[in-house]
């Protein structure tokens, strides 16, 4: 059916950097990369390129028609994009040490100035057999998981940044949670093991993931591929779009354990986040 993802939108601008620069000082950066992302978008990417039909709901400028067409270049469908004429797009400074440490400006922007009634609008043909993918970068969590939910429509929640109030406050709406390992561990301090949901995907990088189906008290164990990681940015993003993917296409839980897994391990073989999403062939070609 459909993925209804409602997400954010950042404009990364990428600097490398010989240090981070002090108070005061000016600082010329030796490169420059300008990328799309935002857990939304690359969620929305990954799951297009796993083969569903993915509607991004969502904010930004009515500046940077480039954003628009990467994501409609990735296939996702971008009518329900609000475009903003005076809210900039959402947008990361990313500062990048030589072999050292990063630092990061983020400014959410036009993801945290959604509008309910356009939202609702958007939301309206969402139904039962459709998903609706959420992270916690977007106003409007609340009303649009209660609105899926009263439809029939499975959320999706990846519960990244994690706050517990967030998701405390998405709970009853939500079927299937997503988060890496330590995002379970805060889970489980304030909430307990014992969650009011369908299931729980934990990712473990490296280490691999599994789901927890929470009805049938049955764990899938899911290894990670062996691969050579160049940049692990968006890896968990890229999980989450193509397992919630599996679920829309049908899948059973192994099997979209399996095809997420191979994504995310060609995924951070490759330089970005949400640009570094492979396509549903390479993934297959992968498995072999
Ligand atoms: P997050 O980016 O949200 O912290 P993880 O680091 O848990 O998420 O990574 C998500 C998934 O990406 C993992 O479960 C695994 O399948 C894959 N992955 C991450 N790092 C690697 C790696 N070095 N090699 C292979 N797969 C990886």
């Amino acid at each position: 059916m459909t993925i209804y993802n409602l997400g954010s939108i950042n404009i990364d601008h990428i600097y490398r950097l010989d240090h981070l620069p002090r108070p005061g000082e000016t600082l010329g950066a030796l490169d420059y990369r300008l990328g799309l992302g935002g857990k939304g978008a690359n969620q929305s990417v990954a799951a297009a390129r796993a083969g569903s039909k993915v509607v991004h709901l969502g904010a930004m400028s009515d500046a940077d028609n480039w954003v628009i067409e990467v994501l409609e270049g990735a296939g996702v469908a971008t009518s329900g994009i609000a475009r903003m004429a005076q809210t900039p797009t959402g947008h990361a400074i990313i500062m990048v040490e030589d072999g050292g440490e990063n630092s990061i400006v983020l400014h959410g922007g036009a993801n945290r100035a959604l509008d309910p009634e356009q939202l609702a609008a958007n939301l309206s043909e969402i139904g039962a057999g459709d998903i609706l993918l959420m992270q916690n970068e977007t106003s409007l969590q609340v009303m649009a998981a209660t609105q899926a939910h009263a439809t029939g429509a499975r959320v999706v929640y990846s519960a990244a940044p994690f706050s517990i109030d967030a998701l405390r406050a998405v709970l009853p709406y939500i079927s299937v949670i997503a988060l890496n390992e330590l995002e379970a561990q805060e889970l489980f301090a304030a909430l307990g093991s014992d969650l009011p949901v369908d299931g729980l995907l934990i990712t473990r990088g490296a280490e691999g993931a599994e789901y927890r189906d929470l009805r049938s008290g049955t764990t899938h164990e899911q290894a990670a591929f062996k691969v050579k990681a160049a940049d692990t940015t968006g890896a968990g993003d890229c999980f989450a779009g193509w397992f919630a993917a599996g679920l829309d296409r049908g899948e059973d839980i192994p099997t979209a354990l399996r095809h997420a897994s191979a994504a995310a391990a060609l995924q951070v073989t490759r330089q970005g986040a949400g640009n570094a999403m492979p396509e549903r062939a390479e993934v297959m070609q992968f498995l072999g």
